[in-house]
């Protein structure tokens, strides 16, 4: 068979086979959070294990590796007025560490550099209260964290009294301000309230972080030529303790396993390999993909391309997002990829999901992601991340979009870019791109 025949044939595998809605709903309803370090997430690993196996993957294994959890506890946030105490709903922020503060709201918006930079000496001893737009939560809170203040209190960025879970974690710097997450509809009343005079606040969590083993599952179709090297098929299936994490990102993890299922027949056709990752710990800061460059020094120079599927069933276009590699970005725009409606995109850093361990370490790497005008995230981080958000269609056009992509990619690795960067050259594309310094803020500059 011809690659034309091939392609065929897959795609025509996807868009026909329940599989795929199968995964999605095993891992969503079943597993719930898959929140790294409990039954849920095993579970699922155990799932994945399994159909890998059944899919004929070889040296299909479960990598466990410790890491930095959580366990939520209860948490209040109190506006205090006079002598009463009147509770907003809230939910702790996944890694906030305990504590128990009263002060002043202050209102840094976006939470810009240049917002923190008016706002200075100001910030010492209060309450932070940041929406979600503009610059990621972790970099608020990093400076939130860095003025003096005593809490963070985090915005959602959408309306339907729903609390943003995000995780609070500042690589090598310890955390110590409690966070707390709350609706777009709470930061409005707060808001209301900061223009009538100041407003205090009560915020306490309860629980806090722990040591855990979660685990990475693997399983590899072989290339027929071990010199042509691995393509690594990669996503996060952790989710949130708070919902089922369907968007973000039970779709890249169904997407993924559907790759490996379609692409397993047609193994014989295959120069180079193909590896597919599930990472665990993505949430709580990319511990999986972490501890996976970590673990496989050996590896790294033979991966040839890192696709990772990021919350690819949230609408249309699926947006291919390469990272630091002008090669990989010119080599995906010569492959017939419009008609089902992906698009190449080169124009930014994703400094936030797990393709950026690798891109850390000079690999060609790509987030695959929907977006959808006027959804952000999504459902992202909140209770509403659920499997019946997931559009099933720009789904089934994902995997079949990732299947191609890794089936070419195997069939033609010499189109691909053959070296890894050199740590200065990644060094100074970050800097280039303007990332160097949000990650240093944030405790994560490897440099
Ligand atoms: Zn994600």
């Amino acid at each position: 068979m011809d690659l034309l025949e091939l392609e065929r044939s897959l795609i025509g595998d996807v868009w026909t086979s329940p599989s795929l809605e199968a995964s999605l709903e095993y891992l969503c309803d079943a597993c719930h959070g898959r929140f790294a370090g409990t039954e849920d997430e095993r579970r699922a690993g155990d799932f994945m294990l399994e159909r890998l196996g059944e899919f004929g993957a070889h040296n299909v294994a479960a990598e466990p590796f410790e890491m930095t959890g959580w366990v939520r506890g209860p948490a209040r946030l109190g506006s205090v007025d006079g002598d009463v105490l009147r509770d907003l709903p809230c939910l702790a922020l996944a890694g906030s560490p305990p504590g128990d503060v009263e002060g002043q709201v202050i209102d840094v918006g976006p939470g810009t550099p240049a917002d923190f930079e008016r706002l200075g000496e100001a910030l010492a001893g209060k309450i932070v209260l940041a929406s979600a737009e503009g610059p990621h939560r972790l970099e608020k809170y990093a400076r939130s964290q860095a003025a003096g203040a005593i809490a963070f209190v985090f915005a959602n960025g959408r309306p339907g009294m729903l609390a943003s879970a995000g995780s609070l974690n500042l690589g090598s710097k310890p955390t110590s301000l409690p966070g707390v997450g709350i609706s777009l509809e709470t930061a409005s009343l707060l808001r209301r309230r900061l223009r009538n005079g100041p407003v205090r606040v009560r915020v306490s969590v309860e629980g806090g972080p722990r040591t855990v083993t979660a685990r990475n599952i693997v399983g590899e179709l072989p290339g027929s030529d071990p010199s042509a090297g691995w393509i690594v098929a990669c996503g996060h299936y952790d989710g949130h303790d708070i919902a089922q994490g369907a968007q973000d990102n039970a779709t890249g993890t169904a997407v993924v396993l559907e790759a490996a299922r379609v692409l397993a027949p047609l193994r014989s056709h295959l120069k180079a390999g193909i590896r597919f990752v599930l990472f665990s710990g993505e949430e709580m800061g990319m511990y999986g993909s972490e501890a996976y460059v970590r673990d496989h020094p050996a590896e790294l120079d033979r991966i040839r391309a890192v696709f990772n599927a990021d919350i690819v069933g949230l609408g249309a276009p699926l947006n291919l997002v390469v990272q630091n590699s002008p090669e990989l970005a010119s080599y995906l725009r010569g492959l017939p990829l419009d008609d089902l409606g992906a698009q190449v995109r080169d124009e930014r850093l994703v400094p936030y999901s797990d393709h950026f361990s690798f891109t850390l370490v000079g690999i060609s790497s790509l987030m695959a992601v929907t977006s959808a005008p006027g959804q952000g995230h999504g459902w992202a981080h909140t209770a509403a991340d659920t499997l019946d958000k997931v559009q099933v269609r720009p789904l089934r056009e994902a995997a079949a979009t990732t299947a191609r992509i890794l089936l070419r990619m195997a069939m033609e690795p010499d189109a691909l870019p053959s070296q890894r960067q050199p740590p200065e050259a990644v060094k100074q594309a970050l800097v280039a791109a303007g990332v160097d310094e949000p990650m240093r803020v944030r405790g994560v500059w490897p440099f």
